[in-house]
Protein backbone atom coordinates (compact mmCIF):
# COMPACT_ATOMS: atom_id res chain seq x y z
CA UNK A 1 0.00 0.00 0.00
CA UNK A 2 1.88 3.39 -0.85
CA UNK A 3 2.16 6.37 1.27
CA UNK A 4 -0.74 8.40 -0.31
CA UNK A 5 -3.19 5.02 -0.05
CA UNK A 6 -2.24 4.76 3.63
CA UNK A 7 -2.99 7.69 4.20
CA UNK A 8 -6.38 7.87 2.66
CA UNK A 9 -6.88 4.59 4.46
CA UNK A 10 -6.83 6.22 7.63
CA UNK A 11 -8.93 9.22 7.02
CA UNK A 12 -11.56 6.70 5.49
CA UNK A 13 -11.09 4.43 8.78
CA UNK A 14 -11.58 8.12 11.15
CA UNK A 15 -14.57 8.85 8.94
CA UNK A 16 -16.09 5.24 9.79
CA UNK A 17 -15.78 5.62 13.31
CA UNK A 18 -17.22 8.78 13.88
CA UNK A 19 -20.11 7.48 12.16
CA UNK A 20 -20.61 4.78 14.44
CA UNK A 21 -19.43 2.59 11.43
CA UNK A 22 -17.79 -0.92 12.84
CA UNK A 23 -17.91 -3.43 9.17
CA UNK A 24 -17.18 -2.14 6.32
CA UNK A 25 -16.22 -4.32 3.31
CA UNK A 26 -14.69 -4.38 0.09
CA UNK A 27 -17.41 -5.58 -1.51
CA UNK A 28 -19.97 -2.78 -0.31
CA UNK A 29 -17.03 -0.26 -1.18
CA UNK A 30 -16.52 -1.23 -4.96
CA UNK A 31 -18.01 2.34 -6.13
CA UNK A 32 -15.98 4.62 -3.28
CA UNK A 33 -12.92 6.34 -4.25
CA UNK A 34 -10.80 4.89 -1.36
CA UNK A 35 -12.41 1.14 -2.89
CA UNK A 36 -8.21 0.87 -4.35
CA UNK A 37 -6.91 1.19 -0.67
CA UNK A 38 -9.47 -1.68 0.71
CA UNK A 39 -7.94 -5.42 -0.03
CA UNK A 40 -10.12 -7.01 2.50
CA UNK A 41 -12.85 -7.01 5.07
CA UNK A 42 -12.15 -4.59 7.65
CA UNK A 43 -13.63 -5.08 11.49
CA UNK A 44 -12.99 -1.21 12.91
CA UNK A 45 -13.11 -0.33 16.46
CA UNK A 46 -17.12 1.44 16.82
CA UNK A 47 -16.84 4.65 18.35
CA UNK A 48 -20.54 5.86 19.16
CA UNK A 49 -21.28 9.38 17.36
CA UNK A 50 -23.86 10.49 20.37
CA UNK A 51 -25.90 12.29 17.47
CA UNK A 52 -26.11 9.79 15.44
CA UNK A 53 -27.82 7.07 17.88
CA UNK A 54 -31.18 5.45 16.09
CA UNK A 55 -30.97 8.08 13.37
CA UNK A 56 -31.09 7.00 9.46
CA UNK A 57 -27.89 8.00 8.21
CA UNK A 58 -26.92 8.85 4.79
CA UNK A 59 -23.95 6.48 5.08
CA UNK A 60 -20.63 6.57 2.77
CA UNK A 61 -21.13 2.47 2.63
CA UNK A 62 -23.22 2.28 -0.03
CA UNK A 63 -25.08 -0.58 -0.84
CA UNK A 64 -27.10 0.55 -3.92
CA UNK A 65 -30.59 0.63 -2.87
CA UNK A 66 -30.25 -3.39 -2.13
CA UNK A 67 -32.70 -4.70 0.52
CA UNK A 68 -32.34 -8.21 2.24
CA UNK A 69 -35.43 -10.14 2.50
CA UNK A 70 -34.85 -10.64 6.27
CA UNK A 71 -34.53 -6.91 7.04
CA UNK A 72 -37.93 -5.97 9.07
CA UNK A 73 -37.19 -2.21 9.37
CA UNK A 74 -35.60 0.35 7.15
CA UNK A 75 -32.20 -0.55 5.68
CA UNK A 76 -30.91 2.77 5.73
CA UNK A 77 -29.84 2.82 9.14
CA UNK A 78 -25.79 2.45 9.49
CA UNK A 79 -26.69 -1.34 11.21
CA UNK A 80 -28.55 -2.23 8.16
CA UNK A 81 -26.14 -1.62 5.54
CA UNK A 82 -23.38 -3.24 7.85
CA UNK A 83 -25.05 -6.51 8.21
CA UNK A 84 -25.96 -6.46 4.62
CA UNK A 85 -22.12 -6.32 4.08
CA UNK A 86 -21.45 -8.39 6.69
CA UNK A 87 -23.62 -11.26 4.95
CA UNK A 88 -22.36 -10.30 1.71
CA UNK A 89 -18.87 -11.17 2.70
CA UNK A 90 -19.84 -14.66 5.02
CA UNK A 91 -22.24 -15.87 2.81
CA UNK A 92 -20.67 -18.11 0.42
CA UNK A 93 -18.50 -19.38 3.54
CA UNK A 94 -17.12 -23.06 3.48
CA UNK A 95 -15.31 -22.85 6.64
CA UNK A 96 -16.47 -26.15 8.36
CA UNK A 97 -18.50 -28.83 6.22
CA UNK A 98 -22.05 -27.57 6.59
CA UNK A 99 -20.82 -25.67 3.98
CA UNK A 100 -21.23 -28.27 1.14
CA UNK A 101 -24.50 -29.94 2.45
CA UNK A 102 -26.62 -26.78 3.04
CA UNK A 103 -29.20 -25.60 0.24
CA UNK A 104 -29.23 -21.74 1.54
CA UNK A 105 -26.79 -19.79 4.29
CA UNK A 106 -28.97 -18.27 7.18
CA UNK A 107 -28.07 -15.21 8.36
CA UNK A 108 -30.85 -14.21 10.60
CA UNK A 109 -33.91 -12.05 10.07
CA UNK A 110 -35.35 -8.95 12.31
CA UNK A 111 -34.73 -5.49 12.87
CA UNK A 112 -30.43 -4.20 12.71
CA UNK A 113 -31.32 -2.24 15.22
CA UNK A 114 -33.55 -4.46 17.40
CA UNK A 115 -32.75 -3.62 21.13
CA UNK A 116 -33.46 -7.77 22.01
CA UNK A 117 -31.87 -10.50 20.24
CA UNK A 118 -32.79 -13.97 19.91
CA UNK A 119 -30.23 -16.71 19.37
CA UNK A 120 -31.14 -20.45 18.18
CA UNK A 121 -29.20 -23.50 17.38
CA UNK A 122 -29.27 -24.08 13.74
CA UNK A 123 -31.63 -23.91 10.69
CA UNK A 124 -33.39 -26.95 10.30
CA UNK A 125 -35.14 -28.05 6.88
CA UNK A 126 -37.39 -25.38 6.27
CA UNK A 127 -34.86 -22.41 7.36
CA UNK A 128 -32.54 -24.11 5.18
CA UNK A 129 -34.86 -24.53 2.31
CA UNK A 130 -36.11 -20.58 2.79
CA UNK A 131 -32.46 -19.08 3.80
CA UNK A 132 -34.40 -17.58 6.92
CA UNK A 133 -34.24 -18.56 10.76
CA UNK A 134 -37.67 -19.55 12.35
CA UNK A 135 -39.62 -20.11 9.88
CA UNK A 136 -41.11 -23.80 10.36
CA UNK A 137 -43.29 -24.91 13.53
CA UNK A 138 -40.99 -23.81 15.95
CA UNK A 139 -40.65 -20.62 14.14
CA UNK A 140 -44.38 -19.90 14.43
CA UNK A 141 -44.23 -21.01 17.98
CA UNK A 142 -40.93 -18.44 19.31
CA UNK A 143 -43.38 -15.64 17.17
CA UNK A 144 -46.08 -16.46 19.31
CA UNK A 145 -43.76 -16.61 22.28
CA UNK A 146 -42.02 -13.28 21.30
CA UNK A 147 -45.10 -11.63 20.68
CA UNK A 148 -47.62 -12.76 23.64
CA UNK A 149 -45.91 -10.54 25.71
CA UNK A 150 -47.38 -7.35 23.80
CA UNK A 151 -44.02 -5.88 23.77
CA UNK A 152 -42.87 -7.08 20.96
CA UNK A 153 -43.65 -7.69 17.53
CA UNK A 154 -41.56 -10.23 15.97
CA UNK A 155 -40.21 -7.76 13.58
CA UNK A 156 -38.63 -5.56 15.99
CA UNK A 157 -36.37 -8.07 17.62
CA UNK A 158 -33.57 -9.59 15.70
CA UNK A 159 -33.14 -13.77 15.15
CA UNK A 160 -30.05 -15.72 14.45
CA UNK A 161 -28.60 -19.19 14.90
CA UNK A 162 -25.42 -20.10 16.47
CA UNK A 163 -24.40 -21.58 13.06
CA UNK A 164 -25.51 -20.39 9.88
CA UNK A 165 -25.81 -23.58 7.84
CA UNK A 166 -28.53 -26.63 8.48
CA UNK A 167 -26.34 -30.06 10.30
CA UNK A 168 -27.62 -32.72 7.98
CA UNK A 169 -30.84 -34.57 9.95
CA UNK A 170 -30.78 -31.74 12.49
CA UNK A 171 -28.04 -33.01 14.41
CA UNK A 172 -26.75 -31.48 17.33
CA UNK A 173 -23.86 -29.23 16.27
CA UNK A 174 -19.97 -30.54 16.64
CA UNK A 175 -18.16 -28.10 18.88
CA UNK A 176 -15.80 -27.43 16.00
CA UNK A 177 -18.35 -26.20 14.08
CA UNK A 178 -19.58 -24.48 17.05
CA UNK A 179 -15.89 -22.83 16.76
CA UNK A 180 -16.05 -22.16 13.30
CA UNK A 181 -19.03 -20.11 13.46
CA UNK A 182 -19.22 -18.03 15.65
CA UNK A 183 -16.76 -15.24 15.54
CA UNK A 184 -20.06 -14.62 13.30
CA UNK A 185 -22.45 -14.37 15.42
CA UNK A 186 -19.56 -11.97 17.86
CA UNK A 187 -19.76 -9.73 14.62
CA UNK A 188 -23.43 -9.90 14.43
CA UNK A 189 -23.96 -8.71 18.25
CA UNK A 190 -21.71 -5.63 18.32
CA UNK A 191 -23.08 -4.47 14.76
CA UNK A 192 -26.65 -4.78 16.26
CA UNK A 193 -25.16 -3.96 19.74
CA UNK A 194 -28.75 -5.39 21.52
CA UNK A 195 -29.70 -4.64 25.14
CA UNK A 196 -30.68 -7.14 25.80
CA UNK A 197 -29.93 -11.34 24.47
CA UNK A 198 -32.12 -14.40 24.86
CA UNK A 199 -30.25 -17.57 24.35
CA UNK A 200 -32.85 -20.35 22.89
CA UNK A 201 -31.42 -23.46 23.73
CA UNK A 202 -28.42 -25.66 25.23
CA UNK A 203 -26.28 -25.35 22.13
CA UNK A 204 -26.58 -21.24 22.14
CA UNK A 205 -26.43 -20.51 25.57
CA UNK A 206 -23.51 -23.16 25.95
CA UNK A 207 -22.15 -21.44 23.33
CA UNK A 208 -22.56 -17.65 24.51
CA UNK A 209 -21.37 -18.46 27.59
CA UNK A 210 -18.39 -20.94 27.39
CA UNK A 211 -20.15 -23.44 29.41
CA UNK A 212 -21.64 -27.32 29.62
CA UNK A 213 -24.47 -26.21 31.85
CA UNK A 214 -28.12 -28.16 31.33
CA UNK A 215 -30.43 -24.98 30.21
CA UNK A 216 -32.39 -26.01 33.50
CA UNK A 217 -29.01 -24.72 35.60
CA UNK A 218 -28.42 -21.69 33.39
CA UNK A 219 -31.88 -20.06 33.44
CA UNK A 220 -33.63 -18.11 36.20
CA UNK A 221 -30.78 -15.94 36.33
CA UNK A 222 -29.08 -13.17 34.67
CA UNK A 223 -25.65 -13.90 32.60
CA UNK A 224 -23.22 -11.33 30.93
CA UNK A 225 -22.23 -11.49 27.65
CA UNK A 226 -19.53 -9.00 26.88
CA UNK A 227 -21.90 -6.39 28.86
CA UNK A 228 -25.14 -7.48 27.68
CA UNK A 229 -27.27 -9.05 29.49
CA UNK A 230 -28.33 -12.22 28.75
CA UNK A 231 -31.33 -14.74 29.67
CA UNK A 232 -31.44 -18.50 29.09
CA UNK A 233 -34.67 -20.46 28.18
CA UNK A 234 -35.94 -23.91 26.09
CA UNK A 235 -35.72 -23.79 22.36
CA UNK A 236 -39.25 -23.77 21.04
CA UNK A 237 -38.46 -27.15 19.10
CA UNK A 238 -38.07 -28.29 22.79
CA UNK A 239 -41.28 -26.73 23.78
CA UNK A 240 -43.25 -28.44 21.27
CA UNK A 241 -41.89 -31.79 22.02
CA UNK A 242 -42.36 -31.26 25.91
CA UNK A 243 -45.23 -29.24 26.84
CA UNK A 244 -44.41 -29.02 30.80
CA UNK A 245 -41.52 -26.49 29.66
CA UNK A 246 -44.28 -23.73 28.83
CA UNK A 247 -44.51 -22.34 32.31
CA UNK A 248 -40.42 -21.95 32.44
CA UNK A 249 -40.31 -20.08 29.29
CA UNK A 250 -43.32 -18.11 30.23
CA UNK A 251 -41.59 -16.80 33.17
CA UNK A 252 -38.34 -16.09 31.46
CA UNK A 253 -40.00 -14.47 28.69
CA UNK A 254 -41.62 -11.96 31.76
CA UNK A 255 -37.98 -11.81 33.13
CA UNK A 256 -36.78 -10.79 30.03
CA UNK A 257 -39.52 -7.66 29.93
CA UNK A 258 -39.21 -6.55 33.09
CA UNK A 259 -35.87 -6.22 32.31
CA UNK A 260 -36.59 -4.68 29.01
CA UNK A 261 -38.17 -2.49 30.96
CA UNK A 262 -35.93 -1.20 33.36
CA UNK A 263 -33.27 -0.57 30.81
CA UNK A 264 -35.82 1.95 29.09
CA UNK A 265 -36.97 3.47 31.79
CA UNK A 266 -40.56 2.27 31.12
CA UNK A 267 -41.02 0.43 34.38
S1 LIG B 1 -21.87 -23.39 9.56
FE1 LIG B 1 -20.80 -21.43 9.78
S2 LIG B 1 -18.62 -21.94 9.63
FE2 LIG B 1 -19.75 -23.69 8.80
S3 LIG B 1 -19.85 -23.28 6.59
FE3 LIG B 1 -21.71 -22.48 7.51
S4 LIG B 1 -21.27 -20.31 7.89
FE4 LIG B 1 -19.30 -21.35 7.57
Amino acid sequence: MSMKNSSQWHSALAIYKRLGIRYISKTSTENMPISSVLSETVSVESVEPPMMENKAVESPVSHQGFKSSWITASADTIQAMELTAFERDICGCQKCPLGATRKNFVFGSGNPQAKVLFIGEAPGADEDEQGLPFVGRAGQLLTKIIESTQTWKRSDVFICNVLKCRPPGNRTPLPEEVEQCRPYLEEQIQIIKPRLIMALGAVAAQALLRSKDSVGKMRNRWHDHNGIPLRVTYHPAALLRFDGYKKDVWQDMKELTAKYQELEGLS
